[in-house]
């Protein structure tokens, strides 16, 4: 298949077509700012990459050249990504983003400008962005991505053009894997069913035993809560076995940032740092800090994740609704889950889950809200 920078874009016909036919409408009448939305896993990073490529390519995408080569790889020097692993984008980000905005592109066609995560953006770093998107330098285009609009701050999102991506199908993603990554047929199958739409987590599943491993020991999990202290020990086990994995992400980089910016402080094997490099020195430890919170944060969301998924194959079970399971490795404690309560009690417990979900996102401490959330899995009282 050879569609140029669009060809992963699978199942986003609709929306590929608008951005085809923004690139071919030219400069004159390009849309200066955009907002991709879709769920997360749908490819918006991907799309706004691909979009970014084409505004650059002489030939409106064909995926080959260097200019489409390097905006994809995220190197070309006209194209900006910005994909924060912190929690929010504040107004010091936003005024470099602006600077940038406002200079004439010299290499290639347009000034872009993709930020990957604009759910992020804070109410002050809107404003600091809102006059460049409202009256925006003739070549320049911001690419904003979200979950949906709604997490987008209102005055940004009023004046962006809207796009959302749909979902993509199991068999779709199954047969990029196999195309694009090289995965065997069979595991790309299964990785696509075990996740669920989302892209992303499907490549890492075909691809990690770790990863299959910690989805696998989620899933059995609900079957083992038959006392209190099962529940206690469980939760406390996801909460530590979140935090490593976020550690074993980060460790590298962390040091690595570390030694950089230790080399760029002048702080030598003697150890002195002077007043202003221990400074810099902690807002950088305090900014890995909050990286490392926010990926414990998201593989907790993926623990959640699991379990909605089990649930809905209980609730399938008990209401003969015949869909194929998501989770059939699983199958003969789904079938005992199902026997054991009714369907009413599985409704339950998935609230349970959305429960734990706004509380995590809230500022209840994880172990308490996953000890919360096994304990009604577990139906003790
Ligand atoms: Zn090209």
């Amino acid at each position: 298949m050879t569609d140029g920078v669009w060809a992963d874009l699978i199942g986003q016909s609709a929306a590929v077509e608008t951005l085809r036919a923004a690139v071919a409408g030219g400069a004159h009448a390009m849309t200066h700012a955009w907002l991709i939305t879709g769920p997360p896993g749908s490819g918006r990073s991907n799309a706004a990459k691909a979009f970014a490529a084409a505004l650059q390519c002489p030939e409106g995408g064909c995926g080959v050249c260097s200019d489409c080569r390097s905006a994809l790889a995220g190197s070309h020097p006209e194209v900006t990504l910005v994909r924060t692993e912190l929690l929010s984008i504040g107004v010091d980000e936003v005024r470099d983003l602006v600077v940038r905005a406002s200079m004439a592109p010299r290499r290639g066609r347009y000034q872009v400008l993709v930020i990957e995560d604009a759910d992020l953006v804070t109410e002050r770093g809107a404003d600091a962005l809102l006059k460049s998107i409202e009256e925006p330098a003739p070549r320049t285009v911001w690419v904003l991505c979200a979950p949906t609009a709604d997490d987008v701050v209102v005055t940004l999102r009023s004046r962006c053009r809207h796009l959302h991506l749909r979902t993509p199908r199991e068999a779709d993603i199954a047969e990029l894997l196999v195309r694009r990554d090289g995965i065997d047929p069979a595991m790309a199958a299964f990785a696509a069913r075990a996740a669920q739409g989302h892209i992303g987590r499907a490549r890492v599943l075909a691809r990690d035993d770790d990863a299959r491993r910690r989805r696998h020991d989620v899933l059995v999990l609900p079957s083992r809560l038959s006392s209190l202290g099962a529940c206690l020990t469980a939760a406390a086990a996801l909460i530590s076995g979140s935090s490593d994995e976020a550690r074993a992400a980060t460790s590298e980089l962390d040091a690595r940032e570390l030694a950089e910016l230790s080399a760029a402080l002048g702080i030598g094997a003697k150890g002195a740092r002077p007043r202003s490099s221990a400074a810099a020195v902690k807002e950088l430890e305090d900014r890995q800090k909050t990286r490392v919170k926010r990926l414990q944060r998201d593989a907790l969301d993926r623990v959640l994740t699991e379990f909605t998924a089990y649930y809905r194959d209980v609730l399938t079970v008990q209401t003969g609704a015949g869909a194929e399971l998501v989770n059939p490795e699983v199958r003969a404690e789904i079938l005992a889950a199902a026997r054991a309560c009714s369907p009413v009690d599985t409704v339950r417990r998935l609230d349970a889950i959305l429960a734990c979900r706004v509380a995590l996102a809230g500022n209840v401490a994880p172990l308490l809200a996953m000890e919360s959330l096994l304990i009604s899995l577990a139906d003790l009282g």
